[in-house]
């Protein structure tokens, strides 16, 4: 960067960054005549709660992504680097040593203005740099003047802006809930969000796929499962988040017709081979995990055979894959004879819970006079320690 003259500071969670962020940045560099904005998101802030929220390495990395290619603007790592709390006053101390020759201007919205009385010794921070707050057309100024001290209120312009109903609060409530984010931030940072499941966005998704296909009562199994599975995956350490999709996902293609599902499940049929037509309602475990391949680009190996191995189960299954066979079949849903002894048993032994699960199945499939398939004997053979397998 050469030496700016005037250099923009922009702030923020940015958990996700948005065009609110980046239309208010641009803005006011074109109106102060700023040199160059800085990017800093904040490590551990003290403003904010913590919540579904994405670390600050994944917010560091969607806020590179969103400055890329516009010139003026970089981005700083110093506060997601520093120990603690960050407040900008260290901030814009720190920004003072690196360009003694700069006049700093930094960028804030009105409703974080709001909270400047809150500030860490505000007072010195009002001499050391000046204030742009951007507000809505429209927005009621005198009420910002109410608040804020008279001394603070004229060391700040003001910079109304179009676009301000963005915000990342609103993001990753329409994430939560499989809305889209489109044309909200930039493709780069949509991109980066969905292929690393943050803010719960494949859940979202799935859980509107779920309701727009399944009949209700199977979407409240699909959700009571996911619930299982999460708290059966906290009960043994094993990654919840993945658990709870899984779960979620476990009959996503149920609402397919058995020939579709057949068509579906085909690139993993090999693995329940040999499977005949009759074992219809065998083919929708494989379907799922099509799905979830096809549709949200899951491609781990252990989500998937969690899919694939519901119904049937098989010897040697992973703790993902054992958690999901239990949750689809204890959910608080669930009421067949025996249940309540399993559901807890999960909870304190999960292989036993797996046998007397698998012994119980084969014992009703041989009485319903159905036909069984030889993944599930072996593998209540290999639960209950009948043999190696
Ligand atoms: P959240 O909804 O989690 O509070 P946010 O969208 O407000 O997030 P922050 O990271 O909190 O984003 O905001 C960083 C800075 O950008 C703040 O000064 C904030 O006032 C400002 N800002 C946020 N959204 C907009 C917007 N739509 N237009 C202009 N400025 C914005
Ligand atoms: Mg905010």
């Amino acid at each position: 960067m050469e030496r700016p003259q005037r250099l923009g500071i922009m702030g923020g969670t940015f958990d996700p960054i948005h065009f609110g962020h980046l239309l208010a940045a641009e803005t006011a560099r074109q109106v102060f005549h700023l040199q160059q904005i800085i990017f800093i998101p904040t490590g551990n802030p003290p403003h904010k709660k913590q919540g579904s929220s994405a670390t600050a390495e994944q917010r560091w990395q969607m806020t590179r992504f969103a400055v890329d290619g516009n010139p003026y603007f970089s981005t700083s790592r110093m506060e997601i680097e520093r120990e603690g709390f960050s407040y900008s006053f260290d901030t814009v101390c720190a920004l003072q040593e690196q360009y003694p020759q700069a006049e700093l201007y930094f960028i804030v919205g009105a409703d974080a203005i709001l909270e400047l009385p809150t500030w860490k010794r505000v007072d010195e921070l009002l001499t050391k740099c000046h204030f742009i707050a951007t507000f809505r057309p429209g927005y009621d100024l005198q009420a910002l003047q109410d608040i804020l001290p008279g001394k603070a209120f004229e060391r700040i312009s003001f910079l109304a802006m179009p676009a301000m109903d963005i915000s990342s609060t609103d993001i990753r409530k329409r994430l939560k809930n499989g809305i889209s984010i489109k044309y909200l931030l930039p493709q780069k940072v949509e991109d980066y969000i969905y292929k690393n499941n943050l803010y719960d966005a494949i859940k979202g998704q799935v859980d509107l796929f779920l309701q727009e296909r399944l009949k209700e009562g199977r979407v409240m199994h699909c959700r009571q499962t996911a619930k299982t599975a999460k708290e059966l995956a906290e009960i043994y350490h094993i990654d919840a988040q993945k658990a709870e999709l899984c779960g979620l996902l476990h009959d996503c293609a149920r609402g397919y017709s058995f020939s579709e599902q057949k068509e579906l499940a085909q690139p993993f049929l090999k693995q329940l081979a040999p499977l005949s037509d009759t074992d219809g309602m065998l083919f929708h475990g494989p379907a799922a995990a099509a799905l979830a391949q096809q549709n949200w680009g899951i491609e781990e190996e252990e989500m998937l055979n969690a899919l694939i191995y519901h119904t049937v189960g098989r010897p040697a299954m992973s703790p993902l894959e054992e958690i999901i066979f239990l949750a689809d079949k204890i959910e608080p849903g669930r009421d067949y004879e025996g249940v309540a002894a399993i559901r807890e048993l999960a909870k304190k032994d999960r292989k036993q819970a797996m046998a007397m699960l698998l012994q119980n199945n084969l014992a009703y499939l041989k009485q319903a006079g159905k036909e069984i398939h030889p993944l599930a004997v072996q593998a209540a053979a290999y639960y209950n320690k009948k043999g190696e397998i």
